[in-house]
């Protein structure tokens, strides 16, 4: 479904993504894991045109495009198809829950507004939130308002979610709200591509583990494969360190 190959990015000196290439099926939950520094971020932000690649091809449906030359035109369209939620939410201060929710409808998808309504409200309800539509982000938990961010992202449904770091703002007390709702669209067969720390959900919710390291994808596979029998050392010195 979404196929990304060969994509390149430095900053300054600095080579950030060396030559990655991932592949998306239908139904993937995919986890990139990866130390500190290592590209996570900038892959899923080059993929989403929140950053521009040096270089790179994405075969998205029946589209196939340069990402360091791509036109507003097919920015939008890959826009349109995808969904991004933030490690800080991203959500309007000034708007309520409801309103952050039907604005990716109203004015990203040029929907009428009583339809937007009841479609974000379906979304908030999914998310445990129906009875803070009204709420501004400020009078809402930091978890609460990551799972309006979520609710916005699966209010447009997209043919992809990314997450860059969804629960690495929380406190740990709210981190489990947002990761149940995370695991709750895997189990729906939402395809999602999920930049994060969290084990526990890697383990239990990914289709395939991805482990980068230094800019590059070093090996990938089933959260069996990579978890109980890593072939690389690099993989294998990560995972030591963490779990
Ligand atoms: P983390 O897990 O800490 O979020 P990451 O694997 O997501 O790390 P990136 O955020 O992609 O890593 O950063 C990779 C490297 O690129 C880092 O060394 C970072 O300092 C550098 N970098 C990222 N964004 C920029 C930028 N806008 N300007 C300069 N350097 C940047």
């Amino acid at each position: 479904m979404l196929e990304i190959s060969h994509v390149k990015k430095h900053f300054g000196k600095q080579e950030v993504l060396k030559d990655v290439t991932l592949k998306v099926n239908k139904g993937d939950v995919i986890v990139i894991l990866g130390p500190s520094g290592s590209g996570k971020t900038t892959f899923l932000r080059s993929l989403t045109f929140l950053e521009k690649a040096d270089a790179g091809v994405m075969v998205f449906g029946d589209k196939q495009l340069d990402i360091h030359k791509a036109k507003q035109k097919d920015i939008a369209w890959v826009r349109k198809h995808t969904a991004f939620v933030f490690q800080n939410y991203n959500l309007f201060a000034n708007k309520t829950a409801l309103q952050n929710v039907m604005l990716g409808l109203t004015v990203g998808r040029g929907m009428a507004k009583e339809e937007a309504e009841a479609i974000a409200r379906k979304a908030l309800k999914e998310v445990g939130l129906a009875d803070r539509a009204d709420y501004y982000p400020s009078q809402l938990s930091g978890g609460q308002q990551q799972r309006v961010g979520i609710a916005r992202a699966m209010a447009v449904k997209p043919d992809v979610i990314f997450f860059d770091e969804p629960t690495s703002a929380l406190d740990p007390e709210l981190v489990g709200g947002v990761l149940s709702v995370m695991k709750k669209l895997a189990a729906d067969g939402v395809t999602m591509v999920v930049v994060t720390h969290e084990m526990k959900f890697a383990r239990e919710a990914a289709t395939r583990v991805v482990f980068m390291d230094g800019g590059v994808i070093v090996e990938e596979g089933s959260p069996e494969e990579i978890f109980t029998h890593p072939k690389e050392a690099r993989t294998r010195q990560f995972l030591r360190r963490i779990l």
